[in-house]
């Protein structure tokens, strides 16, 4: 996880920097950031989100439904964890994003081009 699609290297995020996504990989030079697209983020988000609730919310109301914990421990957990969780799942969120990208659309990738007669663009 949080590794370059194109070539495995643990370059995905800036040295340091946690929230800081690599504009390219330092091994292979494959774009990463892809030119600041908002639909990267985006969907990378949209994934965080999704996990958080389904593995974390979810399954804290149900421990609070079916009577394992109190109400007042659900809503401080739900609290907290809907502020920690997501910031822990960053990385790996642009990373499954990434990872999702390239599977639907692997000839994207620089190891999986190739050359285009002149007639062809990229996405066909
Ligand atoms: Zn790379």
């Amino acid at each position: 996880m949080c590794r370059c699609p194109n070539c495995g290297g643990r370059t995905l995020f800036q040295e340091g920097k946690y929230f800081r996504i690599s504009e390219d990989c330092s091994q292979c030079g494959m774009p990463i950031d892809r030119d600041r697209d908002e639909g990267g983020y985006l969907w990378a988000l949209t994934l965080n989100y999704g996990v958080t609730v389904v593995l974390y919310l979810v399954p804290l109301l149900l421990l609070y439904v079916f009577g394992v914990i109190s109400g007042l421990v659900a809503i401080i957990a739900a609290g907290i964890g809907a502020i920690l969780v997501p910031v822990f799942l960053y990385r790996p969120s642009r990373s499954w994003w990434l990872m999702n990208y390239y599977f639907f659309l692997p000839h994207h990738l620089p190891a999986n081009r190739r050359k285009l007669a002149d007639n062809e663009d990229a996405n066909t």
